[in-house]
């Protein structure tokens, strides 16, 4: 263990605050990094790895160094371990040769014991297509789809690597997104095999460009993201779908309460973007990388602008005529708004600072169904870190998206509200001394 780390863990550095790690985040570094990550000429997964300053290799190359360089402090040493994963998946579907795909991976431990095992994720995928998903030659400056995403987890990790939170967190950037998510299933399924415990993935894509349809500036939405999230997983086994259906808790994923607890966070952070909730796992005929998680049944969930722009996304720059009108094609550095997409990374980054902050979601949180009552009890088990300092019950009526009612019961496993089970659905969520909160376990039902 290096010193900053050995500190880190002897509680000599305290961990950041969200507003510490949101002052960090800076206009003219995203932007500079956005336009630098454009500047590849293509991104393509397929495109000549071994140039020196144009293709996907010199683009990950760079993206590595940089994240290196975050770790530059006065005696040299860094927290932030910076590494490449490599593979090379089979030659198959919109893999047309022998290719090695490399994700970029920066992890920074956490620094309390009993929560350093729970990961949370942040990821970009860095690689970009032009026209033809196939085409590894003409340019794709992708800088929205998806410089914008990796922007983002870069200037969080800059704004994050010397100050660990207590539970470690990860700064993705995968390759091959567009040529089927490969970077993050690949990365998912050995995350999956080594049965690590990854709690949360925020997934950036295409989040840079705060105009309105068309690129209206009249409906622009400069402060707002939407948050896309799963509701039932993809294979659940005949007991889940049961159990799912016997709750009525198919809008009470993993992925639903973290996408319920970004919009929290923002408001308890005053954030300037705030999440728009999808309470879908993504856009009709299009998919991310975040499903890649959830498919091997990890919460994750999708941020993505309000209005994409089709004119500048998976184009080949070019300018056309359109109703008598030049018309610029092309997903070109110039046509993001880094105002917006720094305020995205803000919100990420409070997101991350809280989850990563705060105790467990508590354990086996249930209703107790053994008897006809009026009021309702509820049992969980408690959340195993030390600063755990109580436990908040929270409610809603069956029609609405949000958690609406709360009630602090402290430092207990057992509660009773006094409101119908039959009338609300509830949860339970851990907070801890600093005042950092679980996101919320759904209260399942028990016969006990
Ligand atoms: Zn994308």
């Amino acid at each position: 263990m290096n010193t900053l780390l050995a500190a880190a863990c002897l509680g000599l550095l305290s961990p950041p605050t969200a507003k510490d790690v949101m002052s960090r985040i800076d206009v003219e570094y995203v932007k500079s990094n956005n336009y630098k990550l454009s500047s590849f000429g293509t991104r393509h997964s397929l495109s000549d790895a071994a140039h020196p300053t144009r293709g996907i290799g010199a683009a990950r190359n760079w993206i590595k160094a940089e994240f290196e360089s975050y770790n530059a402090s006065g005696d040299g040493e860094g927290l932030l371990q910076v590494m490449f994963e490599e593979f090379e998946p089979p030659v198959t579907g919109r893999v047309s040769k022998p290719t090695k795909f490399v994700n970029v991976v920066a992890v920074l431990p956490g620094t309390m014991p009993e929560a350093a095992g729970r990961r949370y994720y942040v990821v970009g995928h860095y690689d970009s297509m032009p026209t033809d998903v196939m085409d590894p030659n003409s340019d794709a400056p992708g800088a929205n789809d998806d410089a914008s995403g990796t922007t983002a987890v870069m200037a969080i990790a800059r704004a994050m690597a010397k100050t660990p939170c207590e539970s470690t967190i990860v700064f993705l950037c995968t390759a091959g997104e567009e040529q089927s998510l490969i970077g993050a299933k690949y990365h998912a399924d050995q995350a999956a095999a080594r049965k690590e415990d990854i709690r949360a993935v925020l997934s950036n894509d295409i989040v840079g460009d705060s105009m309105g349809p068309g690129g209206d500036p009249a409906k622009a939405t400069p402060t707002l993201i939407r948050v896309f999230s799963e509701s039932i997983p993809r294979n659940p086994s005949a007991e889940r779908l049961q159990s799912i259906r016997t709750l009525a808790a198919e809008s009470d994923s993993a992925s639903r309460q973290l996408a319920r607890y970004i919009a929290e966070v923002a408001e308890w952070e005053s954030t300037v973007v705030k999440p728009m909730l999808v309470f879908r796992q993504d856009r009709f005929l299009r998919g991310g990388d975040h499903s890649a998680f959830n498919d091997v049944g990890f919460a994750a969930v999708r941020f993505t602008e309000v209005h994409e722009d089709y004119r500048h996304q998976h184009q080949t720059p070019r300018i056309e005529i359109v109703d008598g009108k030049e018309v610029q094609f092309g997903d070109l550095p110039e046509f993001v708004d880094h105002v917006y997409l720094a305020n995205v990374a803000k919100l990420n980054a409070a997101a991350l600072v809280h989850l990563a902050n705060a105790p467990s979601v508590p354990g086996r949180v249930r209703v107790i169904t053994a008897k006809l009552e009026y009021w309702t009890t509820l049992r969980w088990e408690r959340s195993p870190e030390p600063d755990v300092a109580g436990y908040e019950v929270v409610w809603r009526e069956t029609t609405s998206p949000v958690w609406q009612f709360s009630k602090d019961v402290g430092n207990v496993t057992e509660a009773t509200i006094e409101e119908s089970k039959d009338n609300y659905f509830f949860g339970v969520r851990a907070y801890d001394k600093d005042g950092y909160k679980s996101p919320v376990g759904f209260a399942g039902a028990a016969r006990e």
